[in-house]
């Protein structure tokens, strides 16, 4: 995948991100829902993505951090910070992005999306359990 230039919706942060495949995920948890007000669609990051500005982080669970621009408030990335070979994984938010050109491959916390709205189409589809047995998180909380 070739790399790509993206900004928050004010412009202050610059991101530089290549994606590791050709994918987009989108979750539905409840963290991602608040973030968002919607779900969160993002590209896995190859390690080495850079961004420039006003960056802050938040840690949002034991296991990751979220990143966002502390100007404008715009999602920049998920982080895992939980040690062990999933550490330091990044979840780009596409939104930065004018097309990653990647299609949506994949559905996280469905069995959490509100009712009133879906995504077209078939694509992979996990719930809540599911994604919580893929990371081995713990059982509590709602939160990715
Ligand atoms: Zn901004
Ligand atoms: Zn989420």
């Amino acid at each position: 995948m070739s790399e790509l230039q993206g900004q928050c919706m004010c412009g202050a942060v610059t991101v530089t991100a290549t994606p590791a495949r050709d994918a987009l995920g989108a979750c539905h948890c409840d963290q991602c829902r608040r973030w968002t007000s919607s779900m969160l669609v993002t590209f896995q990051a190859e390690s080495g993505y850079a961004a420039l500005g006003p960056v802050k982080t938040f840690t949002s669970s034991d296991w990751a951090e979220r990143a966002f621009c502390a100007d404008c408030g715009s999602a920049l990335w998920y982080r895992i910070t939980l040690p062990g070979e999933m550490h330091g994984q990044t979840q780009m938010a596409a939104g930065l992005f004018e097309d990653t050109g990647n299609d949506l491959k994949l559905e996280l916390y469905i069995d959490k999306k509100p009712h009133g709205y879906a995504f077209a189409g078939q694509r992979r589809q996990m719930s809540k359990a599911e994604v919580e047995a893929m990371y081995a998180l713990p059982e509590e909380g709602d939160h990715q």
